[in-house]
């Protein structure tokens, strides 16, 4: 298991340099610096504590260019709820200083030496027991898990009170430690993938070298009948490298619970004869399976075995809302499904705002009308086991991907595209962004109307526009004109004419959101199709909307909550 790739913050310009040079060590990390003060960062943020925040919340390791202190009183209010706790480090400025703050079992240690090297400088461990031995023992390396982390902690303190201690099974990187070894000590570490009482002279490793296949057939509890299954036959729950099922039962809601439960990776090969054959055939070099009770085999390889290597994990595709443009308005489910994906597509223009993206990211940009052809290939590699994210603006259900994907799904018979995982991510559809920065235009009941009749017959458009006027419904155009739709707006503006008075408001927000963004507040009388365009949302009134003018300039608009018929 690889460990997630770091992100490097920074507060100015002076840390560029160093940034780039630890981003040097680790090409995929992106540079997160402060948009008023650095220019040429990879990603801008406008807030520091937040930006900090949600990478700690997404277990994304952190290397902070900054004081220290700064580092600590952020995630201060983070510390002491349960929950990730990725590495931290601060790094000084000038790169003269590289300070591991937390995360010393998640391989803080192993981070700051890395980059210490790479600075020519000594990385500040503080941790006695790596100080001494050379390696957290209860940081055992990917493929080996700790027994017991309190009981850990008491054995790491007897051991550095002089004790000296006994090894018994393979744990090839203890040879490296520089561990007091005696065959007559009390204690001892354990390396075994067999059931085992806790001990306070012992301190267990377990390799994770244990297979479990299983099928979704004729389970209440599945990790309950796993766990008895591992108990009868005297193996470590902790030794459980993986779940295994067979490609048929990739959208089984138990497989999914089970492997959540008992903090496993879920992987898929193709369906065998038995759950025996599923372990056999995806990990030839297994020693013959034990096939416990109906529908669950344990299989355990004499060495810690890669989940990655085995078969492949259920594919995933989320079809996002960036939100209009600017990033504090994406939702940061959305910029944590960024961060995941393996592949991301979308018309150039909305990749290009989800990104940047890290060297292992594929970006796979189309032309906004190929809408279907998109939506299938998102669903070809996702089928492959891959995390693909397909981008809209705004939100995906509002004119935009999430309809588009559906279709294409309710379209195939393929197994392999229904058995995906989907999701669609909300964003902040451009009618709300406009509404919000003019006041509350849509306060009340209102219609969103796409006035583009590429994808349905202009009649049906009038029709929809002569009955919302009608109902007094306060109106939100979306596609309002383009080069090849030039004279809709126009007659649509007729038709709203035959209903509402001159003077009612309208809002035409244009690139809201995004840099150069304007916000015009007029009248029903004053509007012309010349002042709007693609990039423009338009709001109009209903015969409730009012202005009044806001200090420092400029107009509110809103609808009131309450009505009165005319
Ligand atoms: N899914 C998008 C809408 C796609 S349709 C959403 O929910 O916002 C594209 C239309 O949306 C554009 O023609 C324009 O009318 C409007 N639009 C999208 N982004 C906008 C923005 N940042 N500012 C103003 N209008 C925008």
């Amino acid at each position: 298991m690889a460990r997630s790739t770091p992100a490097i913050v920074i507060l100015g310009q002076g840390s560029l340099a160093t940034a780039r040079r630890i981003q040097q060590l680790y090409p995929d990390a992106l540079i997160h610096g402060l948009a008023e003060r650095v220019e040429g960062a990879d990603r801008p943020y406008q807030d520091f504590g937040a930006t900090l925040r949600q990478l700690y919340q997404q277990d994304t390791p952190i290397i902070a260019l900054c004081a220290a202190g700064i580092v600590i009183r952020t995630l201060a209010p983070l510390l002491l709820e349960k929950g990730a706790e990725p590495p931290v480090l601060a790094v000084a400025e000038d790169g003269s200083a590289v300070v591991p703050l937390l995360g010393g079992l998640g391989g803080v240690n192993v981070l700051a030496r890395e980059i210490a090297a790479g600075l020519g400088v000594a990385a500040a461990i503080t941790t006695s027991g790596e100080l001494r031995f050379g390696t957290c023992l209860l940081n055992p390396p990917s493929g080996y898990a700790l027994g017991d982390l309190e009981l850990g902690k008491r054995f790491v303190s007897d051991l550095l009170g002089g004790e000296s201690v006994r090894i018994e099974g393979a744990a090839p990187w203890l040879a490296e430690a520089r561990l007091p070894e005696d065959q007559q000590a009390r204690l001892s570490i354990h390396v075994g993938s067999a059931e085992r009482e806790p001990a306070a002279n012992e301190l267990l490793i377990y390799p994770r070298c244990v297979l479990v296949a299983c099928s979704s057939q004729g389970h209440e509890d599945l990790a309950l009948q796993i766990r008895q299954a591992l108990h009868q036959a005297r193996i470590a729950v902790q030794s459980v490298a993986c779940l295994l099922a067979a490609d048929s039962d990739m959208a089984c809601p138990s497989l999914r619970e089970a492997a959540l439960e008992l903090g496993v990776p879920l992987r898929f090969a193709p369906a065998a004869e038995s759950v025996s054959a599923l372990a056999q055939n995806a990990v030839p070099q297994l020693l013959p399976p034990l096939a416990v009770g109906a529908g669950i085999a344990i299989a355990v390889a004499n060495q810690p075995l890669d989940p990655e290597q085995i078969g492949r994990p259920r594919g995933r595709l989320a079809v996002i809302g960036l939100g209009p443009g600017a990033a504090e308005l994406m939702v940061p489910a959305v910029k944590a499904e960024l961060a995941r994906a393996n592949d991301i597509l979308g018309y150039e223009t909305y990749v290009r705002m989800a990104g940047p993206f890290r060297a292992d990211q594929v970006m796979h940009c189309t032309d906004n009308r190929e809408e279907m052809q998109r939506a299938r290939h998102a669903f070809e590699l996702a089928a492959q086991g891959r995390s693909v994210v397909v981008v809209s603006s705004g939100d995906p259900g509002v004119f935009a991907m999430a309809a588009a994907v559906l279709e294409a799904l309710h379209e195939s018979a393929d197994p392999a595209w229904h058995n995906v995982e989907l999701e669609m991510l909300p964003g902040v559809s451009a009618s709300l962004a406009t509404a919000a920065q003019a006041g509350a235009p849509l306060g009340h009941d209102f219609c969103v109307l796409s006035l583009s009749d590429n994808l349905k017959p202009w009649a049906i458009i009038e029709k929809r526009l002569d009955l919302a006027c009608e109902a007094d419904l306060a109106l939100a155009f979306y596609n309002p004109i383009s080069r090849s739709r030039p004279w809709q707006l126009g007659r649509a503006l007729e038709i709203v004419r035959e209903h509402r008075t001159p003077q009612t408001p309208v809002v035409l927000g244009r690139d809201i959101g995004r840099p150069g963004q304007t916000l015009r507040v007029i009248t029903l009388g004053e509007l012309t199709p010349e002042q709007v365009d693609m990039r423009t949302m338009v709001l109009v009134g209903s015969s409730m909307t009012c202005t009044f003018p806001k200090a420092g300039g400029g107009e509110w608009v809103y609808t009131p909550r309450w009505y009165k018929s005319s």
